[in-house]
């Protein structure tokens, strides 16, 4: 089969010819109509610090995907050939404290399609049955493709009460701006985004800012008198990874606000620590999606009215991928797809 093989420790990524992977007992294998690119996948191309030191090559890379069953392993039980599927991306141990407690997503043993083991970016994908999403005829295949992000947005919006509540987002990444339509379609009263990249700020107004600020440019402190908020917000949604944008967030918190950190910082961040005691703070980390929990949201809010598709700018057939790394790395684009 074709497949995206990251082989050699330095940038790139090559179109290479590997055998079918097969399935085991409990698999299911899934031919890839639709992938998407993530930040991750970027991280993996450029070869940077933290892919060195968490990968072991070669690797098929990817795990943001859409596609059909196309064969069942020993003891398969719920799917067959033929189904639409998407799947979670990180595989848990099943037996840890928290798996057992219904609570996968905070398994210590959790490892990553794509980062761990062969992922998506290929014609075929085998993943254990129990990480298989089963698509609804209402999800389109391409939106359907970055389920994985729009989960992480949804975990994150989520964590917090968000109705009638003002918002910070910090980052108008994919993930940032389908926050700010999560928060509109949950009832949040001010939606204020901020990010440094004025192509992203307009997709996020376009997905459902209120207000979107970029702080190279204006103050964000102003726009607290023409939004009506008196003290400060209430919910911040950490989505840039940036410890000056982290740092900005706890200033203009009100206090006993909420704040979900989903955006991965350097270790080098330095945080006020006084002011989140000061405000009383409540800190939340945010990794991955509730199995299934979140799944189950995003579908249903999907088929609810919730609208993504404007985070999706980026179409490409799968032999042009060179050409979709390059809008990745211009920082110019939504959600960039892949067609298999
Ligand atoms: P992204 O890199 O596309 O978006 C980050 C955005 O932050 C960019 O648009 C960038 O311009 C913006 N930014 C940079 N400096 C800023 C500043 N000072 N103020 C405001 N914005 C600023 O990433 P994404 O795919 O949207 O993901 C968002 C973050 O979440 C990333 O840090 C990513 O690594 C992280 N992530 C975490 C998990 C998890 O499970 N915790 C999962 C997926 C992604
Ligand atoms: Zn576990």
């Amino acid at each position: 089969m074709k497949a995206l093989v990251k082989h050699s420790p330095k940038e790139g990524i090559w179109m290479e010819d590997v055998p079918n992977p097969k399935c085991g007992p409990g698999e299911v294998r899934i031919r890839i109509t639709h992938t998407a690119i993530c930040g991750t996948d970027k991280h993996i191309f450029e070869w940077d610090e933290w892919a060195q030191n968490n990968l072991k090559l070669p690797l098929i890379v990817g795990h943001e995907f859409c596609g059909i069953i196309d064969e069942v392993g020993p003891q398969v039980t719920h799917y067959k050939v033929g189904d639409r599927v998407s799947g979670e991306g990180h595989i848990t141990c099943g037996n840890c404290r928290n798996c057992r407690a219904g609570k996968k997503h905070l398994c210590p043993e959790t490892i990553g399609v794509g980062v761990h083991r062969d992922g998506a970016f290929a014609e075929y994908l085998v993943i254990p049955e129990s990480n298989v999403w089963p698509l609804h005829e209402d999800i389109p295949s391409e939106i359907a493709a970055f389920f994985d992000p729009l989960g992480n947005a949804v975990h994150t919006a989520l964590a917090f009460n968000i109705t009638g509540e003002d918002i910070l987002i910090c980052g108008a990444g994919p993930i940032g701006m389908m926050a700010a339509a999560i928060c509109k379609f949950s009832g949040s009263r001010n939606i204020v985004v901020t990010d440094i990249n004025d192509y992203r700020l307009n997709l996020a107004k376009d997905l459902g800012a209120s207000r979107t600020v970029n702080p190279r440019k204006e103050d964000i402190g102003t726009v607290f008198e023409e939004l009506g908020i008196s003290h400060g917000f209430d919910v911040g949604l950490e989505m840039s990874g940036n410890p000056e944008a982290f740092n900005q967030m706890i200033s203009l918190m009100y206090n006993g606000g909420n704040i979900a950190l989903l955006g991965l910082l350097p270790n080098s961040t330095k945080v006020d620590w006084n002011k989140v005691i000061f405000k009383g703070l409540n800190i939340k980390g945010i990794y991955g999606r509730e199995m299934y929990d979140t799944w189950y949201k995003m579908t249903q809010m999907i088929r609810s009215g919730l609208s993504v598709s404007k985070v999706l700018t980026h179409h490409f057939k799968i032999d042009d991928f060179q050409k979709a790394f390059k809008v990745i790395e211009s920082g110019n684009c939504g959600k960039v797809v892949l067609e298999w």
